[in-house]
């Protein structure tokens, strides 16, 4: 049998739903003809969602970042501040936090990102004491945040285990985490761009340890910081291997590296095909994983579109506020009509979804498409009445 014909016959297996391994999966992801990678990995997501494969999902919600000040110093990272600089840290309080999310519910946003540094004074007690006032205001906001290397963090900080630390949150009001420092999992692409994060075997022990403490989970995959197509795919195998043993990852979302005011040099991003191929990849490989999101934060609309056509089946969220990535250089923008309009020219039927994916408005009918235009994404505090703005979101308005 030809080189050619093997490849064909492993993209025959993955497209009728047959797992493939990380071998196959790294052949397909280097040599498979594009096109021939995407209508394997959206014949997948059709039958994974028959009957509503018509539909693709977005989400509105706000990142709230509660400080900037840090002592992880991720080199790929534009947001953080080292806890010695003053001038450019700062720490947002709780009225401010509060007053966030009540402009998030009264746009119709169901979903807060809570996303900040590793603060050194931060420990459980703090994320308790927000989570639950967050909760007590606002019981309808699902609070989807953090990640594995924040509950590290801040078991340390509180002197307690990780177990203790993701029920005592989960208890004040966390709902689910949203799989936030996973970055890059293998050992080598890992240390030189996150030296003093935890090991990605840790953090996929951590997420393990949420899962089985009934905190559910999405995860994530940072693109083009320089690690292998080799690497890609083990980031993969070890997300697959705890979700064999867990399925708590609700979902899996790659987004790719973004080169501005960072430590990072020389750096070559992620080409829009290479992100392509891994949402086609990602579909084909995370057999047990159900969702995956297609970003347009990074990679633009058009993109977003086509992510529609090879595997992905939801566009992310509307995100009222994001300053982390958007400091390292993401300039795209969206507002609520321009997403819909983007899901209705790929050939699906937008629907608003909750966290947890639930179809919470189909917009099947143009007409009765929403008219708020204020639900915009990448809106600055000063944009939004009452609001204060702190010097990086002047930049981020001024872009
Ligand atoms: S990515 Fe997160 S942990 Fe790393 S430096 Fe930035 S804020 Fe800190």
């Amino acid at each position: 049998m030809t080189e050619k014909a093997d490849l064909q016959s492993v993209l025959d297996r993955a497209a009728g739903g047959g797992r493939i391994t990380p071998e196959e999966a790294l052949v397909l992801y280097r040599d498979a003809p594009l096109h021939a990678l995407g209508a394997a990995a959206d014949a997948v997501r059709r039958r994974k969602y028959a009957g509503i494969e018509h539909i693709a999902t977005y989400i509105i919600e706000r990142n709230i970042n509660y400080t900037n000040v840090c002592v992880t110093a991720c080199k790929f990272c534009a947001f953080y501040a080292a806890p010695k600089d003053t001038a450019k840290g700062w720490t947002r309080d709780l009225d401010d936090i509060l007053r966030r999310c009540a402009e998030t519910v009264e746009l119709g946003g169901t979903q807060i990102m809570f996303q900040g540094g590793h603060h050194p004074d931060y420990g459980v007690e703090y994320y308790e004491k927000h989570f639950k006032a967050i909760k007590d205001a606002y019981p309808q906001l699902v609070i989807h945040s953090l990640g594995a290397s924040e509950v590290e963090h801040m078991a340390r900080i509180s002197g307690v285990s990780v177990e203790e630390a993701i029920t005592r949150i989960h208890e004040a009001g966390l709902d689910s985490f949203a799989g936030a420092g996973a970055e890059l999992l293998p050992e080598r692409p890992r240390k030189a761009i996150a030296p003093l994060k935890e090991s990605g075997e840790r953090w996929l022990e951590i997420m393990e340890a949420a899962h089985k403490l009934g905190v559910e989970s999405t995860s994530t995959m940072l693109m083009g910081t320089g690690e292998t197509n080799a690497e890609r795919i083990e980031h993969l195998r070890m997300i697959r291997d705890v979700q064999d043993r867990t399925g708590g990852f609700r979902a899996f979302i790659p987004y790719t590296y973004q080169p501005e005011n960072n430590h990072l040099k020389g750096r070559t991003q992620a080409t829009l095909f290479e992100y392509l191929r891994m949402i086609a990849i990602a579909r084909l490989f995370l057999d047990n994983v159900q969702h995956i999101q297609g970003s347009w934060l990074t990679t633009g609309k058009e993109v977003g579109q086509l992510s529609l056509h090879y595997g992905a089946d939801d566009l992310g969220s509307i995100m009222l506020e994001e300053n982390v990535v958007s400091s390292a250089g993401a300039k795209h923008r969206s507002n609520r009509l321009e997403i819909i309009d983007l899901i209705r020219k790929a050939g699906r039927v937008p629907a608003q979804r909750a966290t947890t994916y639930e179809h919470l408005l189909v917009h099947d009918d143009p007409a009765n498409d929403p008219v708020d235009d204020r639900v915009v994404s990448h809106i600055s505090s000063t944009a939004i009445e009452g609001g204060t703005a702190h010097p990086e979101l002047k930049l981020l308005t001024s872009n």
